[in-house]
């Protein structure tokens, strides 16, 4: 399937950790249009599994979204997102700034997930955190329309991710 994004717009990646989002939007984005979560960890504490960096990477996460939202520059938010109080906070942004706010959900089975999980040499979570981001996932689906996105888009294998095209990318 081919992305239509507006050149404007906050994209935001949803789905647990071993999804493929990270790699999703290197592939898709330059580094500049990607706010990852994990990054902005290590913007502030030299190392991205450091939790107690969390509250700093957002504040600097929401702080570079409302910037760069500002100038209309595509922005993607590379994080879990399966939380509606955190959707919520990037789409008050958004609406700010009356900016279309697109999402990509990584609906891919728990048990992939966990297996790239297990894999990873990065940043490997404890395997019962990966299931609590797969439920809140799941349970997020139905609603993300009724929440504000004006468009989302549901990938559910690995070969649907593979097969994701954007006209403003390369790839
Ligand atoms: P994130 O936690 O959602 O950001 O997931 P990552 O993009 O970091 O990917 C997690 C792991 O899965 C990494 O080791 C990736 O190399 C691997 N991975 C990501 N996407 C794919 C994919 O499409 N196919 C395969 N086989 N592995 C992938
Ligand atoms: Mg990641």
């Amino acid at each position: 399937m081919t992305l239509d994004l507006a050149t404007d717009a906050m994209l935001v990646l949803i789905g647990p950790s071993g999804a493929g989002k990270s790699t999703f939007a290197a592939r898709h984005f330059a580094t500049t249009q990607v706010l990852s979560s994990d990054a902005l960890r290590a913007a502030v504490a030299d190392d991205p599994n450091d939790l107690s960096a969390t509250d700093g990477a957002f504040e600097l996460l929401h702080a570079t979204l409302a910037l760069r939202l500002g100038r209309g520059r595509l922005t993607v938010v590379d994080a879990t997102n399966v939380e509606a109080w955190a959707r919520a906070r990037l789409l008050a942004e958004a609406r700010r700034h009356r900016r279309p706010a697109a999402a990509i959900v990584f609906d891919l089975p728990l048990a992939v997930c966990l297996e790239r999980n297990a894999a990873r040499a990065d940043r490997r979570l404890p395997p019962t955190a990966i299931r609590r981001q797969h439920a809140r996932m799941r349970a997020s689906l139905d609603g993300l329309a009724g929440e504000g996105f004006d468009q989302v888009t549901v990938l559910s294998t690995a070969e649907a991710v593979e097969a994701v095209r954007w006209s403003g990318g390369e790839a």
